[in-house]
């Protein structure tokens, strides 16, 4: 192999668009024997597409939608805008929502023509006292199939559900098996729900999940492997994921597209693909390497 100095690492790496922050970045990440991963947006495609609208005995599906796809309005989260997507292509008309709130990690609420609409996972109705048993059931087969199910409130009463789901890249599958050849042991952290993480781990080998995580409890996670002795890289969107990514040795942002610069991140992805991860792994291990 020809020597490879760190300049020229990170030269060939801002040009394929993984972007390395110092010289120390690459050192680490070719330490690194664990990478935690989220999954919307990085395993997954981030643009989810509605697929089910279900509503309880009482309420009517059209109704339902519209109530949920109004508050949505409101929200810039990637379900908020599926669930948008759908009611206009079910050509339903969308009513102005007040008192509109988001709960990071679980949902959004609103008032929409005086009736009160909350939707979100089921940490979202238990917050507002609302019971989920009714439609379990329903939300399980939907999870089955890799779809994240959102429950839909209204006037404190279930209402409904709506079913989203997030296509698995195409670079996916083939960007984790590179990942396992060159060392790492890949971990699944989502804020979604068990079963669907656990159906998306499944199909792509992942040896890992950790499900139901809020913001906090990913850098918890992230904390925790450290103590026990794993050098941990964590690969999320900035956004939400910038405690978690402060907390790991490296911390890893995809990007997606304008808005890349990322404080906390040792590397930072232009194309927020997890081929970039291969690449910079491929970078650094062969730097590290010319330099010992
Ligand atoms: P991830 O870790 O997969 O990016 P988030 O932490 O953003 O997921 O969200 C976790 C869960 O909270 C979602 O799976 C969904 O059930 C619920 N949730 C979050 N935001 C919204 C929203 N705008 N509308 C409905 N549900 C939401
Ligand atoms: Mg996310």
């Amino acid at each position: 192999a020809t020597p490879m100095s760190i300049m020229t690492a990170t030269g060939r790496g801002a040009q394929a668009g993984v972007l390395i922050k110092d010289a120390e970045a690459l050192e680490r990440f070719a330490a690194v024997d664990t990478l935690i991963v989220d999954k919307t947006g990085t395993l997954t495609e981030g643009r989810p597409k509605l697929t089910d609208v279900i509503a309880a005995d009482g309420f009517d599906e059209d109704d339902i939608l519209r109530l949920a796809a109004s508050v949505e309005k409101g929200s810039e989260h990637p379900l908020a805008e599926a669930i948008v997507e759908g009611a206009r292509r079910r050509e339903l008309s969308l009513a102005d929502t007040t008192d509109f709130d988001a709960v990071t990690g679980k949902g959004v609420h609103g008032a929409v023509d005086g009736r009160k609409v909350a939707l979100g996972n089921r940490a979202m109705m238990e917050d507002l006292g609302i019971g989920t048993a009714a439609l379990e059931a329903r939300a399980d087969d939907l999870r089955a199939d890799g779809k994240t199910a959102m429950f839909v409130a209204v006037d404190e009463r279930l209402g409904g559900i709506v079913a989203v789901a997030d296509p698995i890249k195409e670079t996916t599958p083939a960007a984790i098996r590179a990942l396992h050849e060159s060392g790492l042991t890949v971990i699944m952290a989502t804020g979604d729900n068990e079963r669907t993480a656990s159906a998306v781990a499944r199909t792509l080998g992942i040896d890992d999940i950790r499900a139901g995580l809020l913001p906090e409890q990913k850098q918890a996670l992230i904390e925790e492997l450290r103590a026990g002795g794993a050098k941990v890289a964590m690969a999320g969107d900035g956004v939400n994921d910038a405690p978690a990514l402060a907390a790991a040795d490296v911390g890893i942002a995809m990007g997606t597209g304008a808005d890349v610069a990322v404080e906390s991140a040792g590397i930072t992805l232009v194309k927020g693909d997890l081929n970039g991860i291969v690449r910079a792994r491929k970078l650094a291990r062969a730097t590290i390497r010319n330099i010992r």
